[in-house]
C-alpha cells in the first residue's frame, strides 16, 4: 500500500505536490526536500513534506 505525502512549498506554504514514499524511506525516516515549480510564485522552489 503507498504512503502519501503532501508536499509543501518552503517559501509560501502551498501545497502543489503529493509524492508517495516507501517503505524503506518511512523506517529511515527519510523526510522528502525536493525542488518543484510553485504555481503561485511561478519558479522552482525547495518543497518539503508535511504531514
Ligand atoms: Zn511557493
Amino acid at each position: 500500500m503507498p504512503h502519501i505525502v503532501t508536499l509543501e512549498c518552503e517559501s509560501c506554504a502551498e501545497r502543489n505536490y503529493t509524492t508517495t514514499k516507501t517503505k524503506k524511506m518511512i523506517q529511515e525516516r527519510t523526510k522528502l526536500e525536493l525542488k518543484k515549480y510553485c504555481k503561485r510564485e511561478r519558479k522552482h522552489t525547495i518543497h518539503k513534506e508535511i504531514k
